[in-house]
């Protein structure tokens, strides 16, 4: 019997020697050895096995199995942050003099990551328009030994060609590394297209209640085991609650991610035929030119979109102030309906010159559709617009 991923990913539990039927939370720092020489074999990597919390823990472990099941990788790494998932490649990956390249747009910190503190260790990085493949060819160089994207970009909805990256990758010899959050492996495999790593800030979609900070890195296995080194070296590890927290997300993910795209979608075309609204920006777009490529790479189109309002109609802070249903929250992947303003917030740290080129502009307003019935949120948007 041949079982779909999400079916694997549901039962791929290891015996815990109970019978509970959910595995319980594994809040250990360390572990028995049976002998001094497996002591010694464990910490030298003779043999296999748990030495202290730190490196892994079975919690860690379910969450790292059932991701690595969904996104089709030969394993996976939590880590303690989305962010500490940027740390923990660079880390690993990079050294004195090499260069990244970036897709403009990408989520605030992730840019200010390299270009403020990677910069400090000599490592430069690049930051190019997203979906124009050839700024990519020409920015990469034979120092290059990374290239990050997030498709689609947050919050402007910037879809980028993963193979096509992959392939300037490839030919380069630079590991491309694709940011996953925002579809999830529900709508979107990057690895299939090519990419080397697929990253997760795993307190959005996949915890999906906006409980826990954490983060992950699913590849292959020569990848994931020198991230696990620096784990075991630099200690951004993963706590085993949020790691258990996520795991049971993960069994939920794929229904979650499918109400968040219904109420996202019903939300994008309400929007699009808004006299207020200029513009929306969510991939399901019939008008969107990159139409094919989405449905070649992407299997959804996720919770997360973006409107822009128009000029002299109602400010984007207005507007935020005025919604009462829809939180203003520094968030994405709730079940409840958040928004924010990333030219003030999430993108603050980059230009304005470069906020424009990478098209967040200052009318744009980012809504994490939630799992409320879509009626109260198009509702709450609707009085916003005009004011009571
Ligand atoms: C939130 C986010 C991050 C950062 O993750 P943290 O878990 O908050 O550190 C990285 N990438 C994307 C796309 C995000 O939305």
């Amino acid at each position: 019997m041949t079982l779909d991923k999400e079916t694997v990913a549901l039962h791929c539990l290891p015996a815990n020697g109970t019978d509970a039927h959910n595995p319980p939370i594994w809040l250990t720092t360390a572990y028995d050895f049976t002998t001094a020489e497996q002591a010694s074999d464990r910490c030298n990597g003779v043999s296999p096995g748990n030495v202290y919390s730190r490196y892994t823990n079975p919690s860690v472990s379910d969450f790292e199995n059932k991701l690595a099941v969904l996104e089709q990788a030969e394993a996976a790494i939590g880590v303690a942050s989305g962010m500490a998932a940027y740390l923990a490649l660079n880390l690993a990956f990079l050294h004195q003099g090499d260069e990244v390249v970036i897709a403009g747009g990408v989520f605030g910190s992730t840019a200010h990551l390299y270009t403020h503190y990677f910069a400090q260790f000599g490592v430069s990085a690049t930051l190019v328009t997203a979906n124009d493949i050839a700024a990519w060819e020409q920015a990469v160089t034979a120092k290059t030994r990374m290239m990050i994207v997030e498709t689609p970009t947050n919050p402007a909805m910037v879809v980028v060609d993963i193979a096509a990256l992959a392939l300037i990758a490839k030919t380069n010899q630079a590991l491309l590394v694709v940011d996953n959050t925002v579809l999830t492996p529900i709508f979107q495999q990057p690895l299939i297209h090519g990419a080397d790593l697929v990253l997760h800030s795993a307190g959005k979609y996949i915890d999906g209640q906006g409980r826990c900070i954490g983060g992950a890195i699913a590849g292959k296995i020569e990848y994931i085991e020198p991230l696990r080194n620096v784990l075991r070296s630099a200690g951004m590890s993963l706590s085993p609650f949020n790691a258990w927290v996520f795991a049971n997300g993960l069994d939920t993910l794929a229904l979650r991610m499918r109400q968040h795209q219904s109420n996202a979608e019903t939300l994008a075309l309400w929007l699009f035929s808004h006299p207020l609204i200029e513009q929306v920006h969510y991939t399901s777009m019939q008008t969107r030119p990159d139409k094919q490529l989405i449905q070649r790479q992407q299997t959804g189109h996720g919770g997360l979109l973006s409107l822009v309002l128009k000029d002299n109609t109602v400010s984007p802070m207005v507007f935020i102030n005025r919604l009462s249903i829809i939180s203003r929250c520094n968030n994405i992947g709730d079940t409840r309906s958040l928004v924010l303003h990333p030219w003030s917030t999430t993108h603050c740290k980059y230009t304005s010159a470069d906020k424009i080129k990478f098209g967040i502009t200052e009318n744009l307003v980012r809504i994490s559709v939630g799992l409320e019935n879509v009626n109260d949120i198009i509702s709450d948007i609707e009085q916003a617009l005009y004011g009571k």
